[in-house]
């Protein structure tokens, strides 16, 4: 799932600053009471608010949950709520991903000429 500021970041890059704009202000577009029924998966919200077509559920329950439940990450600082503690370590699903990849390259067998 991707974040909102992720997906901000997307439309701005394609073009749809429109798009950008809206998920910039969706504190103020959704009231906290309908954040609240987002967060506790209450899909009837969807037929109070008035949304532009391309929001999605996803994209709402993604926004509800950041940054509510979330931790800080000790590697970027950012707030996630997709967070893992790694050796005692809180940090973000992102940052995790990244380490994951270092340590593959890490393991990888040395080459054969680094051994003479
Ligand atoms: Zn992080």
């Amino acid at each position: 799932m991707e974040s909102i500021e992720e997906l901000m970041l997307k439309y701005q890059r394609i073009g749809t600053r429109d798009r950008a704009k809206w998920l910039e202000t969706i504190d103020q577009k959704i009231p906290p009471s309908f954040k609240e029924r987002i967060k506790n998966d209450d899909k009837s919200v969807l037929r109070e608010l008035i949304l532009p077509d391309w929001v999605t559920w996803d994209l709402l329950r993604s926004w509800s949950l950041e940054g509510t439940e979330g931790e800080l990450c000790a590697l970027c600082e950012n707030n996630s709520a997709n967070f893992v503690l790694y050796k005692n370590t809180v940090i973000c699903n992102k940052c995790l991903t990244e380490l994951k990849t270092l340590e593959i390259k890490d393991a990888k067998p040395m080459n054969p000429q680094d051994y003479t």
